[in-house]
């Protein structure tokens, strides 16, 4: 996969070359989100001198507006490859975890309580009871053992998936964490930069970026860049189905906690946080990139909280935010390599669930990046079904 610096790749004049960074391959990552920041930091761990742009600040898009959940059971309706990559990830999220904190000292808070998924509606249970022949790490509760476990559930629950494995972090901790374990692996990050277009040398290989301070170059370029992603790649004749999907969230806080798990259901989750607030989110808007926040759709999430938690009516409001969460059009995310960009790692698309997804995105972008066999089945994450082909099969390990 490494292209290392070909013959006819030469720098535009005036252009910044990516500085020399010893005998190591250098690699270009566009996006400060989790997904960059992961790949990042997998991509520094296989040795590769890492560069990180963002358009803006560090991660102050999608991945420190989310939630934090790990919701590799409750976020799948049903079994496919999709639900192993989720499971994947969720296996490996604890480690991972604990070692972004022992290379940069910054936790990410992750709480090991699971999720409870409660049904509010007949429909609603039978739907939920209707997945468990497949799920791995679920059980059905009724209304009464769900109110052992957590108390203060509205007794007009029905019952609920009980998902003790679907556990969480911090989202702002996360980034902060990724940021400090990227300082100390020597990953140049610039902030306020964002790549305008994708170089390509004689050859058609991706070998760098154009931004506004002047051209970077580097031997790879992985595409992490979140609902921004689909300009980048249209001039080489791949239009990402890639698309802005509108969340809104509250934060409100209590003096006593009033749930250890993460409750959701049909429109709304309340997440407690290790700092007595608890994240009730989210709705599921397509208004492009508007971020405003509305007080009716604030209004709507507080009525659907309060019917499942209604103490949360006593809590103190905190603060109220929108993000973007990159959508795609199968819902599944593009991750792996287009045979006529080589050069390119596609990182993007990760859509409700990219919190989950960072560590197993970030090695399978290092393995892409070393030119390693395959573990898992790439096929369904192909950027090239977006152009109406499956792409090629690139070697790959996990
Ligand atoms: C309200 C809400 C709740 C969510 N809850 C959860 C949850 O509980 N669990 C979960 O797993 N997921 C959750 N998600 C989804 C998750 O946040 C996203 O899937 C994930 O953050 C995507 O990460 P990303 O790095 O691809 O995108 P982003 O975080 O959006 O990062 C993309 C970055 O690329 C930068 N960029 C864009 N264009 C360029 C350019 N041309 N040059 C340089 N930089 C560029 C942007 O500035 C941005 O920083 C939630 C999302 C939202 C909005």
């Amino acid at each position: 996969m490494i292209n290392p610096s070909s013959a006819c790749s030469i720098p535009s004049p005036g252009s910044s070359l990516t500085p020399i960074r010893g005998d190591r391959p250098t690699a270009l990552i566009i996006g400060g989100g989790v997904i960059g920041a992961s790949s990042a930091y997998e991509l520094g761990k296989a040795g590769f001198a890492c560069t990180l742009l963002d358009k803006g600040g560090w991660s102050q898009e999608a991945s420190t507006a989310a939630a934090g959940m790990l919701g590799a059971q409750v976020e799948i309706h049903q079994p496919g490859p999709f639900y192993d990559l989720c499971r994947a990830s969720l296996a490996i999220y604890r480690g991972w975890a604990e070692e972004l904190e022992d290379a940069g000292g910054i936790p990410v808070q992750y709480i090991p309580e699971g999720i409870v998924r409660a049904a509010m509606t007949a429909d609603d249970e039978h739907e939920l009871r209707s997945r468990l022949p497949w799920m791995q790490d679920a059980s059905w509760l009724t209304a009464e053992e769900l109110l052992r476990i957590e108390s203060e559930l509205s007794p007009g629950i029905l019952g609920g998936l009980h998902l003790p494995e679907d556990h969480q972090v911090h989202p702002v901790w996360l980034a902060k964490s990724l940021r400090a374990a990227l300082a100390r692996q020597g990953c140049l990050v610039r902030e306020w930069t964002p790549a305008t277009r994708l170089l390509t040398d004689c050859t058609g290989s991706v070998c760098g970026v154009a931004t506004p301070e002047g051209e970077l170059r580097a031997d790879l370029v992985v595409l992490a860049a979140g609902a921004w992603s689909s300009p980048l790649t249209e001039p080489l004749g791949l239009k990402l189905p890639i698309f802005p999907v509108k969340g809104q969230c509250i934060s409100v806080r209590t003096d006593a906690p009033l749930i250890r798990s993460t409750v959701f259901t049909k429109g709304c989750y309340i997440v407690p946080k290790s700092d007595g607030s608890y994240i009730i989110g989210a709705t599921q808007e397509q208004a492009g990139f508007d971020k405003r926040a509305h007080v009716s759709t604030i209004a709507g999430l507080y009525e659907k909280a309060a019917a499942l938690l209604p103490r949360i009516a006593d809590a103190e409001f905190v603060s109220t935010w929108t993000g973007l969460r990159p959508g795609t059009e199968d819902e599944l995310p593009f991750l792996g390599t287009w045979e006529h960009a080589p050069g390119l790692i596609f990182a993007t698309g990760h859509y409700r669930n990219g919190i989950l997804l960072a560590p197993v995105t970030g090695k399978v972008v290092a393995s892409l990046a070393l030119g390693a066999a395959p573990e898992l089945d790439l096929a369904p994450y192909a950027p090239g079904r977006a152009a109406g082909s499956r792409g090629q099969e690139i070697p790959l390990t996990l």
